[in-house]
């Protein structure tokens, strides 16, 4: 039995299976991981852009690389693997997805129960007295755009040096809690406090199933399957291997 299958077979017999996925699901969308070469934080130094402190300082500044962020997020469109996570929720097998990206690739491939750990980019907020926008309403021609009140609008994403939003970081510990089986995507999960969802999980004995191309410490440590192939590839012949399960394993039918 190949890889593929015996991930379809957890699957099947999992009672409550959870997804968690990072930069590498939305590479093949197009979106370069940012600690990647080719990513944003290349170009811009992470502390510099990408800090809450940086931000308050000098907005205008920061929203130069938020224009560029803001541009490829908002070109790319899901691929193979984000439609088969959204196949497995809809097939009853997976019941969440803690995504660590604010791209809203998952929402757009039909994913309905989505965890956003470090928010979104569908819309922006006011530092100063909350008003939220959303993205389409705003218009960027001149920079920082201003909230109705005279403040600069954020993303409604996390900075660097911000709390995980509460209410996602709730969801997000209550599912894993919950979860029997957790299948990591795209993600070494290794910058706190992602990296504690799995191992969480797997503390409260549940299987840890890995897609990344290349071996993480997950995989080294923690892992009870890894397929090191990419998302876009592993993902659907994960879904193509449910249907070819044998009856016995399909607990649900
Ligand atoms: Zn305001």
């Amino acid at each position: 039995m190949n890889d593929y299958q015996k991930m379809a077979d957890l699957l099947l017999q999992s009672r409550y299976a959870v997804a968690l996925t990072g930069a590498g699901i939305s590479v093949e969308s197009g979106i370069p991981d940012f600690r990647s070469e080719k990513g944003l934080w290349s170009k811009y130094d992470p502390m510099e852009y990408g800090h809450i402190d940086s931000f308050r300082s000098n907005p205008a500044k920061v929203w130069k690389m938020l224009l560029e962020m803001d541009s490829v997020l908002m070109k790319a469109v899901p691929n193979s693997a984000h439609y088969a996570l959204a196949d497995l929720e809809r097939r009853g097998i997976l019941k969440a997805i803690v995504t660590q990206n604010v791209d809203s690739l998952h929402q757009k491939a039909g994913s309905l129960n989505v965890i956003e750990f470090h928010g979104n980019n569908r819309s922006l907020r006011c530092g100063r007295c909350s008003r939220k926008y959303a993205r389409e309403s705003v218009s960027f021609e001149k920079i920082p755009p201003l909230c109705a009140c005279g403040y600069p609008l954020r993303p409604e994403f996390v900075f660097f040096g911000e709390e995980i939003p509460p209410d996602a970081y709730q969801k997000a510990m209550t599912s894993v809690q919950r979860c029997d089986l957790m299948l990591v995507v795209g993600t070494s999960a290794t910058v706190a406090p992602a990296s504690y969802l799995p191992r969480t999980a797997k503390s409260r004995g549940a299987i840890l199933l890995e897609v990344n191309p290349a071996a993480t410490e997950l995989s080294h440590r923690m892992s009870d399957l890894h397929i090191a192939e990419s998302a876009g590839k592993a993902l659907p012949a994960i879904v193509a291997a449910l249907d070819a399960s044998s009856p016995k394993q399909r607990k649900n039918v």
